[in-house]
């Protein structure tokens, strides 16, 4: 069993203790039936290589909560893929729905793969096996995938073909979580007196989230002075040319060629620059007790879902440092999945510029939300949202009864 991931299941059930603290208002029956999955479906399934072998995979779905609507969450294709990581994974989307006021619930799934070595055929037939595995599981009213680390709208597209879902949606959803982390960053650096133009940022990470982050903040005017993928990093003090580094990651698969101009960097480097925003947008358990007293930011949007452990959360608070929880920070994907959903079912066309606006509003009320319990419990912000999204959860639960 992998430790890594084991924490982060325990790391999800101690925030929930946390925050339930201030929740007295829960009972212990509900508390309980919140602190656990509804469904865990592991599947096994042979996918004939290109040699011609069969290679077995293990992949999963994992169903948290339903109470508020559909199960929704992402699909990971990773090495280290595990069901105590989906478990925890799963736990947070269904915070994260309840924090942006969603009628939705939370899921995860994975397989246990690494999709960087993987001819495209490869894992196109493991996508669609996967898929047909789950199919009497998911569906639009039943649990909806989204992409996550290590798939991308090419895998949601085969997910949906498989389904038989109308195509179509995922590639609008792309840039949505990176959207969000900005909306989030510009009121986070507006209460410290900041503005996003101003801003040097540093981003772990230069996929989906990480990339098209580093490209929206260099857009709104801030400076991009390091960014990083699993190889390692590159940084400039005096900001890199975004579009070469996501250019260079595109076609060398890295961002630490020479062509870039700047400073290669490590990982653990990187999270320590002195800079005013930091987004750790690449996996969990980046910081922690170990790395959080050598960090130099003056606040940290949290792009991936778990990068930082409870105990290096009250290292940040010590040294006060900002920051914004993963199931606030990163909504913006779920969000606009919702209003893909709510068109679908509608038949109804929004525009991007529409779309953007709606995105904003909710973002904006979800971290006010958040603000106004964080100084009323005089507490940080990830446990004001644990506070807002656990208590919807419970409030729902309560309403609708423990059957029979
Ligand atoms: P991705 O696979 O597109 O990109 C991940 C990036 O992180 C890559 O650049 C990879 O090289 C880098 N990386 C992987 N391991 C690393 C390590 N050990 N050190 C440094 N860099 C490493 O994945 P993504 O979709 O951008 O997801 C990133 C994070 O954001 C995950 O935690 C995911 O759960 C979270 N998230 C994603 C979405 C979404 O819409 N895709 C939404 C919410 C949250």
């Amino acid at each position: 069993m992998n430790e890594g991931k084991a924490n982060l299941f325990e790391m999800a059930l101690k925030q929930v203790e946390i925050a339930a603290e201030y929740l007295p208002e829960i009972e212990p029956g509900i508390l309980e039936k919140i602190k656990h999955t509804k469904k865990e479906i592991t599947v096994h399934f042979p996918v004939k290589m290109d040699d011609g072998s069969v290679r077995v995979f293990e992949g999963y779905r994992v169903q948290h909560n339903d109470t508020r609507g559909p199960f929704k969450g992402g699909l990971r294709f990773h090495p280290n893929a595990h069901l105590d990581e989906m478990r925890a994974l799963a736990m947070l989307m269904t915070w994260k729905s309840a924090v942006v006021n969603l009628p939705f619930g939370g899921a995860k799934g994975g397989v246990e793969c690494d999709p960087n070595t993987m001819p495209s055929r490869q894992l196109e037939n493991m996508t669609r096996r996967y898929t047909w595995e789950m199919a009497p599981f998911i569906g639009p009213d039943v649990d909806i995938l989204a992409p996550d680390l290590g798939t991308n709208p090419q895998v949601m597209a085969w997910v949906m073909d498989t389904y038989s879902i109308r195509k179509g949606s995922a590639v609008r959803r792309f840039e949505a979580t990176a959207r969000g982390i900005l909306i989030v960053a510009e009121k986070a650096a507006h209460l410290r007196g900041l503005a996003v133009k101003d801003a040097r940022v540093v981003i772990q990470g230069a996929g989906n989230v990480g990339g098209t982050a580093a490209r929206l903040f260099s857009h709104a005017g801030a400076k991009v002075i390091a960014i990083s993928d699993i190889s390692g990093g590159i940084y400039n003090h005096r900001g890199l040319d975004v579009t070469k580094a996501l250019q260079c990651k595109r076609n060398n698969n890295c961002v630490t060629k020479d062509e870039i101009g700047g400073d290669e960097i490590g990982n653990e480097e990187l999270l320590q620059l002195e800079c005013d925003i930091l987004v750790p947008a690449a996996i969990e358990n980046q910081i922690t007790e170990k790395n959080a007293n050598s960090l130099r930011c003056g606040m940290i949007i949290e792009g991936a879902n778990g990068p930082t452990t409870p105990a290096a959360d009250a290292v940040l608070r010590e040294k006060n440092i900002y920051l914004i929880p993963d199931i606030l920070a990163n909504a913006g994907g779920v969000v606009v999945s919702y209003f893909e959903w709510v068109q679908n079912l509608q038949e109804l066309f929004w525009s991007e510029e529409e779309i953007y606006q709606r995105l904003k509003r909710i973002l904006s009320t979800a971290f006010e939300e958040v603000k106004v319990l964080s100084e009323r419990h005089k507490v940080d912000m990830r446990t004001a949202a644990s506070i807002l999204g656990i208590g919807r959860v419970a409030e729902a639960t309560r309403l609708r009864g423990i059957f029979p």
